[in-house]
This record gives C-alpha cells, structure tokens and sequence, in this order.
C-alpha cells in the first residue's frame, strides 16, 4: 500500500529480540496511523491492563501514510503509551525530522517493549537495527546526546532521547527530536527511560512514492499556493507561536498566575512574539519540508541568562514557565526552555506544577522548610530555574513535584487540590476556556488530559473554527456555551484525522478537510473523501475514549478544575465561566455516549469497533 513502508519494527529490551509486524489494509484505512493506529494496536496488545511504568508498558512510535511525502506540512509522528502521569491513554505528536527518516530507514513505526538491564540505545540504519550500550550516553543531556550521535555516525542522522529527567522518571519527562521538537505531554519520556532506552538514532535512503502521482503533484503546488496566501501561515512565519501572546491578550485566552488573573500589564510589553523575534531572533527554522517555518533559532549574546543559539520558547513554554508564574524577562525564560529542552522535561507541566507550588507558598500550604529554604515566590526567576533543574533530578521539593500536581497536591494535602489545574491528571494547556467556552469542553472530552491539539482549534471551515471562538470573526461567540458541542465534535473529529495522518495543526489553519481527504488518496489510492475522513476520525476518539474506559475512565473525569471555574475579575475573559453541564450533555447525546461515559454499543457496531465492544462489555 503506497504511502506506507508496510513495515512497523518490534523490538523486545528484555529478550533483545526483534521481529517485524504488518498491519492489515483494512486496518490502515479504518485508523490511518499516528495516533489511530497506535490506539487500535495499543487495544488489540491489551496495554490497557499494564503499569505505565512496568515491563508491559510498550511505547509505540508511529507515523502516518503522508510522513516523508513532499507534502506541506507531513514531516510529522507520535509516540504512544499508557501514561505514567496519568494513567490513562497517553501521546504526544512531534515535528522535526525524525518521522520521515524512519520512513526513508524502512519502518512506519517501532513498538518497544520490555525493559534492558543496561541503558541501551537503538541504531537503526537502512533497515539494519541493532541494540548498543549507552553506558557512556546516560546522565547526559539531550543536545549532549544528540550531538554525540551525530559525530559517531553522520551529521544526516536524526536522533531521537530523553535526558535526566526521562531518566530520572519524572512523570512528566519529554522526548526530544534533534534538540528542537519534543513529544512534550503526558510523561512519554519516563517510559522511554524506565526501559532504560535513552536515544534512537536513523538514517535511511528511502523514499515515500505516493499513488497517483500526477493528481498528488498537481495538489501539492495547489496546497503550496494556499499557505503561502494565507494570513495565518504568515503570522506564524513572522512571528512563530509566540505571536498567540498579543492575540490571546486580546481575547482572554492566556492563563495568568496560576489562572488566578486574566490581565497582565508586562506580558505584552515583555514577552511576546515581536519582542522574541526583535532582541533575540537568529532566524526561523522549520521541520521536514514546511514551507511555514513557525521555529524560532534564539540567542542570548548577555547577561544572567546568556544561552546559545538554539530552538527558542513556543507560546506554550512562554505562558507556562512565564504568564503562569508571572515571570515576564524574556532571557530568563529562553534560559529556562533551554533547560526544559536539555534534561528532557516537559514545559506546560513543568511550568503549571511550578505555579501550582507558587500559590501553595503564597497560600502557606507548602513552607520555606518544605521547599529546600526557597522562597517560592511569584515572579522570581531565579527560583524557576532552581525548581527545573531539581524536578530534573528530584532534588528536595523536586522529588515530590516531579509527580505533576495532581499527586504532588494528594502528597501535601491541606487542601492543595484547589491549587491544581488539571483534567484527567494533566496539567491544562495554555488557552484559557474562560474565554472560549469550546476549548472547556475540548479539554473536558480530550483523551489525554487537558489539551487544545485533541480538538483542532486552528482551521478554516466555517463553523469548526478558531475565528468565532477567538473574536477575530465578525460574528463573535467566545464566551457563550451555546452551539459549541456540534463545533466541538467536528472539531475533535478533525484532529483525530489530523494526528494519525500525521499533519501539522499549523498547516491545518491554511487547507482544509478536503485538500486533507485528497492528500491521503492520491499518497494511498484508499478511495477517501471529506466524509470518509471524517468517519475515520469519529471512530479514532470512540476508540481511544472506550480505551480510556477500560482504564477507568467515566463521566465524572470530563470536569474542568475549580480554578477555571471561577470567574476571573479582569481581562477580556473577566466574568464569564463555561457551562460544562449544556455543552456535556449535548456533547454526549452527539458522540452517542452512555450513563457511564461510554460509547454506547451501537456507536461502536456502526463505527466497526467490535474489538472494543468485547472488551468494554463484557465487564
Ligand atoms: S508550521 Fe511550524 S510546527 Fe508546523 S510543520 Fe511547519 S515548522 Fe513545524
């Protein structure tokens, strides 16, 4: 099947066994790849009874059918597991250069499992794979790790590591993509280090041929075009992701000291996208074959927080490690990215455990003794790359806020559950539901946690839209409740296609679901339209939410924390609060959801998923 190298490489670290595994062509079109397909075999392998952090846990890293295609946009892969933050459906989806080197290296995937006795790392190369010692890699950095790969085999190669934080087991540990492009949520990192695997490294010289070619070559300059006149793709040119922070000041939309405030004077006169690209810039960097170019290559000539050219802060990164703990000097907050990148650790949950611990000090919940004799004071940056770096190596306070805040919260106790923002475990995105009530259902219905990338924000069909949501429409709707359960299904739909297919959600703001449909029949020749993606993508979030349900999951867990719930004073979100309960229950009557936060059995006979009915109903 065009598209797919049809080979997906399983490795065993206990055994040192590998052997190769082919997935039917039926389950290809019924779940695409990425993340569908990592959840239809993380199903079929039962990882759904497994400890995250256990022998069983597998971590399965997948591409899609248009990874390594010349498609904009397609460079892309995620990484699956059960999550050891929150025990739940766990995955990340990355850009960079990893995803399609495996596909030129011969496999659209690898499962690891098992655990090695020694820190190990795999070596994949035209198809050749091999088990090495990583002795000498562990206990060092990922830009170290990185580099040092690079030397011993070829500068070509992409590599793929954790650091000490992955080591370490942090709950939240990231895995990162040639320095730059991380699988940040949910802890992935920790999996990879608890199997004592601490890089994989790949080259190849293969090549992804799509099917019909003259139909896929007259679509690409099509969708080429499309971007490159769009003012969305533009901004992010200009700007990167940081140009979210002016924007989401704009509509309420950043979370500020723990979420406590909506209005910040020194956030847009210190911390944003012009401000990065003026003082800072080096220049813009893209993953494999974007003509947007969103990264930001940053420096630091001076100064306290001096640090080399290298991938710079996300919107992301500068509202969690920076509105979230009203930190507003940009060099700090570079230099903490820069950490957060090195030792492996993810920024969202990184900074929103750090604010959570802030408002416990301020709140005399956790004491100066607790905190190794810091003052956890709101807006010192010293006291940020101090807590990064003890999380990194659970060093003191580190250790217990390494857990993420949900358990560090149960840990400390005395009522510091009020202080967590977290859906389902994980630490909430940096998009405020308060000003956009669509984005408290996302993140209450969202199979990971908390997420805005779980529901496709950015896009440019009517009706499924961040323009409405975000004000930049005339026909303005942010804070209302009413409506968004219908924008909120398509929504979720659309990002399940979009991470198993793997596309960027970036490039998603410029194409639409159409141009999607086309990019996967033309590389594929499987005979799909709009309506037939966006089937696939309804039966990938029953999928991955029965999956969930098998882990415990139910209704009760589709809540959004008490912080967002309470009405913020100032900003232009102040005052107003989702209504959880309409937008649920509309949501639930659309997607065919039973009592018990199930899909219901008929849901799942019509979507094909009689795999999971067996398991969910015969509990
Ligand atoms: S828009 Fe940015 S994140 Fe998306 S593929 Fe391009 S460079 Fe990567």
């Amino acid at each position: 099947m065009a598209g797919y190298v049809n080979k997906i490489l399983e490795i065993d670290l206990t055994t040192k066994k590998t052997d190769i595994i082919t997935i039917p062509d039926k389950d290809k079109e019924r779940f695409i790849g990425g993340s569908g397909l990592s959840a239809h075999l993380f199903l079929e392998r039962g990882l759904y009874k497994v400890d995250p952090l256990s022998e069983k846990n597998e971590l399965i890293i997948m591409t899609g059918p248009l990874t390594g295609t010349t498609l904009p946009g397609t460079g892309r892969f995620t990484v699956c597991a059960k999550s050891p933050l929150t025990n739940i459906w766990g995955e990340g989806n990355c850009g960079g250069n990893f995803g399609p080197e495996l596909k030129f290296a011969g496999y659209d995937g690898i499962i690891v499992k098992g655990v090695s006795e020694k820190p190990v790392y795999l070596y994949i190369d035209d198809g050749k794979t091999e088990i090495r010692n990583a002795d000498d890699l562990w206990g060092r950095d990922t830009y170290d790790v990185t580099d040092i790969l690079k030397d011993r085999y070829s500068k070509k190669a992409k590599v793929l590591t954790i650091g000490q934080a992955g080591e370490n087991l942090v709950k939240y540990a990231c895995i990162v993509n040639d320095k730059g492009d991380v699988i940040g949520r949910c802890g992935l990192g920790a999996v990879m280090g608890h199997k004592k695997l601490k890089a994989i490294i790949a080259k190849g010289s293969g090549k992804v041929n799509p099917c019909l070619v003259d139909e896929y070559n007259s679509l690409r300059k099509m969708l080429l075009e499309k971007i490159k006149e769009n003012v969305v793709s533009q901004s992010f040119h200009q700007m990167g992701t940081a140009v979210g922070m002016d924007m989401g000041m704009l509509s309420g939309d950043i979370p500020i000291k723990n979420w406590r405030l909506g209005d910040h004077p020194e956030l847009t006169k210190n911390i944003t996208g012009p401000i990065m690209r003026e003082r800072y810039l080096k220049r813009a960097g893209a993953c494999f074959g974007c003509p947007i170019a969103c990264k930001r290559v940053v420096e630091v000539n001076d100064g306290q927080y001096k640090t080399e050219e290298g991938p710079g802060p996300e919107y992301e990164s500068l509202c969690s490690l920076g509105a979230m703990t009203m930190t507003f000097n940009l060099p700090a907050l570079i230099k903490a990215n820069e950490m957060c990148n090195r030792y492996g650790i993810d920024t969202v949950s990184c900074g929103s455990t750090i604010a959570f611990a802030m408002e416990c000090y301020e709140n005399g919940i956790i004491k100066k003794t607790d905190a190794d004799g810091i003052e956890l004071l709101w807006g010192n940056e010293e006291v940020i790359l101090k807590l990064i770096k003890k999380i990194s190596f659970r060093e003191g306070i580190g250790d217990i806020l390494a857990e993420g805040s949900k358990r560090a919260a149960e840990r400390i106790g005395k009522g510091a559950e009020d202080y967590t923002v977290t859906v389902k475990g994980l630490e909430a995105e940096m998009h405020d539901p308060r000003g956009w009530h669509g984005m408290g259902l996302a993140y209450g219905t969202s199979n990971r946690g908390a997420c805005h990338s779980q529901s496709m924000s950015l896009h440019i069909e009517q009706g499924v839209t961040i323009y409405p949501e975000l004000g930049l429409d005339k026909d303005f709707k942010g804070q209302t409740s009413e409506g968004k359960a219908e924008m909120t299904v398509k929504s979720q739909n659309m990002a399940m296609v979009v991470n198993s297919a793997v596309i960027c959600l970036f490039v998603m703001s410029c194409i639409s679901m159409d141009d999607v449909a086309d990019m996967l029949r033309t590389t594929t020749s499987f005979n799909y339209n709009k309506d037939k993606v966006m089937e696939a993508g309804e039966r990938i979030w029953l999928l991955k939410r029965g999956i969930n349900n098998l882990m415990g999951i139910s209704s009760a867990d589709d809540a959004l924390p008490k912080a967002i719930m309470t009405p913020l004073k100032d900003g232009a979100a102040a005052g107003s609060v989702p209504d959880m309960k309409l937008m649920l229950k509309e949501f639930y009557q659309m997607m065919g959801i039973d009592e018990k936060g199930r899909p219901a059995k008929e849901r799942l006979e019509r979507f094909g998923l009689g795999e999971l009915i067996t398991r969910l109903y015969s509990r």
